[in-house]
């Protein structure tokens, strides 16, 4: 718990979303309030300065920024970031970069990223030892988190980049264009085409950019956070696979069709929507990028020939079986296909197909043989693609890792750049949104702790004396979900270890026993669908039970393990090398689930980000289709309050929402003072020191406020600081 000053604490404690709050329309809200002239709103480049702050004045401001192509705004200790949807000319050249870099006050330009980046650098150094800094970049998808994260790479590969490097011939083994290469290598294997973005993250990624003492950029390392890899076996309607695969199909030399058994018009059921033709021209950049991080030719083929073996898997079908204790037939077409991703993955195809289709069972010291039904041999099939997959993109972070590294003597300080996936509210929520808001939840406390620690440490450093009360954070919905003894995911884990089938709907009803009392959580009382909703700090999300536990299993069957293991494609032979292969029992499964896996790498993160000094970007979409230059007022209305800025407004609120320099209030209100009769005063916004410039603000605030009725109530609400009133 932080607290904050009281004066208006209680708007702030009360929930921005909470579940059952009657919502008024900003838009709607009067505007007329405005202490400013409508024409001057894009002048504002802070919005904590416009006055009075509400969702509907903070949105006119952005709105009328965006309508001058002016894209950053300050949001106190955020940065606003509007996605234009068309390329800048130079707003992001090498030049721009320079400015920034070089200036004497980067604050004092116009807002950009480049500030957030700038300022990130030069507080490496600290006042009395270096402190590392984290650049926490947010937004819902195609806001621009990515976008915004290599233009911070960039950045520090341009200015914090050694004399030497830049000179040297040898480009491709410089470490600034090693640390760029791992950006279209990731994203050709973790981002895929969606409704919402062309080419959307989807996976989560904190890359730490490693400095040396002379504040060079030696090396980086990369972590990253629960990739979809369901994708790859399952894609959403009128959404596709990962780019590698089209990069693949459209990219390839005959040689590689060949290689890969991939005539040109080849058909994959796991390749939908190819004809969309987008982002798939990237695969001489990505071939490129592994060469310079030192994937050679041959280590390429074993990846070409695993994704490929993936996309003929994907062709594989089977039919019902006649009898019980007969094994499915492959479908009618399936054979071939069948054949060719054996030898594509290296492993016999007729043991890939018993793989596929028999289940080992434990029956005491025994294995038993048990056919599988249709749908099971589907499952198994898109379990295989999925943990290939899964594993390969880990390889393929632990490659890059170890060729951007530097070692632990040659950097000291590090910039760490969290690329992570927003606040997700779809139609049907499952395990996977769960797992992202819950991150979105964690963000947002540590958001708001740093928040109010800056507050309360502005008002200590301008000698205010202020009483400070309890400040009602998201700790109630974080208890639920993740709190102990029991929480929504001890339960789903208890539920998941367990060897059954569940049953969503005793899952819901244990649920509801266990953590009725929560008041972040409830139920649709007519809804037939097991399910629960979370009321969470960027709105209320209903997530369905059904699916939930299986996903959270993510079981993979031991003998698809053993198969890859004898694989004689090397790579994936050594991939699988280590893992796992021994039958479950009937006690339990393995006690390592997707949730617990999830809670732990975020812990860790969060435990890092709080080692570090944060700065934070908030990028908005400003419209869902993706049109340049189009500002859609309700669209963006709800990314401001899911995003959290409504919620640092109400805090902001909560303490002095104006703050103004001294000597800008003398300047600003002095006449004041010279013109009133019954009490002239001498203020003189030119005068030195900050004595004599709180005692004119005092006299000034003494006369501006004694023929005022309600002086005394107004007198407690202003206040004069050591700098600013
Ligand atoms: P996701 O969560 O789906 O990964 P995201 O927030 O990472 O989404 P981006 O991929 O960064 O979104 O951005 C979506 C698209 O918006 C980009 O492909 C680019 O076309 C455009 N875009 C984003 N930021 C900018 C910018 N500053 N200037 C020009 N175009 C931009
Ligand atoms: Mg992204």
């Amino acid at each position: 718990m932080v607290s904050l000053p009281p004066s208006k604490v209680k708007g702030v404690t009360q929930r921005v979303h909470s579940p059952n709050r009657s919502r008024n329309d900003p838009l709607e809200e009067d505007v007329q309030a405005f202490l400013i002239d409508e024409n001057q709103l894009h002048t504002f480049d802070d919005l904590t300065k416009v006055n009075p702050v509400t969702p509907a004045t903070v949105l006119k401001c952005l709105q009328a920024r965006y309508r001058l192509k002016v894209f950053y705004t300050h949001a106190g200790c955020t940065l606003v970031a509007l996605n234009p949807f068309q390329p800048i000319p130079d707003l992001y050249s090498v030049d721009v970069m320079k400015e920034y870099h070089y200036a004497t006050q980067p604050q004092e330009f116009k807002p950009h990223i480049f500030i957030v980046a700038e300022e990130a650098y030069r507080n490496v150094q600290g006042q009395l030892e270096p402190v590392n800094q984290s650049l926490v970049v947010s937004g819902e998808s195609g806001a621009g988190k990515t976008w915004t994260s290599r233009c911070l790479m960039k950045y520090y590969a341009t200015v914090a980049a050694s004399a030497q490097a830049v000179s040297s011939q040898d480009a491709a083994g410089r470490i600034e264009r090693r640390v760029l290469d791992s950006n279209p290598l990731m994203e050709a294997f973790g981002n895929a085409c969606t409704l919402r973005n062309n080419n959307s993250s989807r996976f989560g990624k904190y890359i730490q950019l490693q400095l040396d003492r002379a504040q060079l950029l030696v090396g980086a390392s990369v972590q990253t956070y629960l990739l979809e890899k369901t994708r790859v076996a399952c894609q959403p309607a009128n959404e596709r696979n990962f780019h590698i695969f089209y990069q693949m199909m459209k990219g390839a030399t005959d040689e590689q069709r060949t290689d890969w058994m991939m005539p040109q018009h080849q058909g994959f059921v796991w390749l939908p929507n190819c004809e969309k033709q987008i982002e798939e021209d990237g695969f001489l950049e990505t071939t490129e990028a592994m060469a310079h991080l030192g994937i050679d030719a041959e280590r390429q083929r074993q990846i070409f020939r695993i994704l490929a073996g993936i996309l003929h898997l994907g062709n594989v079908s089977f039919c019902s079986s006649t009898s019980e204790s007969q094994p499915c037939d492959l479908d009618q077409h399936s054979e071939d296909f069948l054949q060719r991703a054996g030898e594509l993955l290296g492993v016999p195809a007729e043991e890939l197909c018993r793989c596929l289709r028999v289940r080992t069972l434990k029956a005491g010291k025994q294995n038993v043989l048990k056919p599988c039904s249709r749908a099971e041999c589907g499952v198994r099939r898109d379990c295989l693609a999925k943990v290939v997959y899964g594993q390969l993109f880990e390889w393929l972070v632990t490659f890059i890792n170890s060729c951007i590294c530097a070692g632990q003597s040659k950097w000291r300080n590090f910039i760490g750049v969290l690329d992570v996936y927003g606040f997700e509210c779809f139609q049907i929520n499952n395990l996977e949104q769960l797992c992202i808001n819950y991150a979105n939840e964690k963000l947002q406390q540590h958001f708001v702790a740093h928040y109010l620690r800056a507050q309360q440490e502005e008002y200590v450093s301008e000698g205010l004396e202020w009483s400070f009360v309890k400040y009602q954070d998201n700790q109630s919905c974080l208890d639920l979900l993740e709190g102990s003894p029991i929480s929504v995911f001890s339960l789903l884990n208890e539920e998941s270890r367990l060897n059954r089938a569940s049953d969503s709907t005793a899952l819901r009803g244990r649920l509801e026993k266990e953590l009725g009392g929560n008041d972040n959580i409830c139920w649709d009382k007519f809804s037939k669908v097991p399910h629960f909703n979370v009321a969470h700090y960027a709105g209320k999300v209903s997530y369905q039970l059904e699916g939930m536990v299986e996903k959270n299993k993510d079981p993979v069957p031991p003998e698809l393990i053993g198969l890859l293991q004898k694989s004689d494609n090397l790579l994936l032979h050594e991939i699988f090398s280590d893992k796992e292969t021994e039958i479950p029992n009937s006690k339990g499964l393995s006690r390592v689930t997707v949730i617990s896996k999830f809670k732990n790498s975020l812990e860790n993160l969060m435990k890092l980000l709080l080692t570090t000094a944060p700065h934070y970007t908030r990028c908005i979409k400003p419209n869902s289709d993706c049109r340049p230059l189009t500002f859609k007022n309700r669209e963006v209305i709800l990314q401001l309050e899911a995003c959290g800025i409504v919620e640092t407004i109400h805090i902001s609120a909560a303490g002095f929402p104006i703050r103004i320099p001294l000597k800008s209030f003398v300047q600003r209100y002095g006449p004041i003072g010279k013109c009133s009769a019954s009490s002239r005063l001498d203020t003189d916004p030119d005068a030195e020191g900050a004595d004599v410039l709180q005692q004119q603000v005092e006299k000034l605030l003494r006369v501006a406020l004694q023929h005022n009725a309600s002086r005394d109530e107004r007198r407690s609400l202003v206040h004069c600081g050591k700098t600013k009133v």
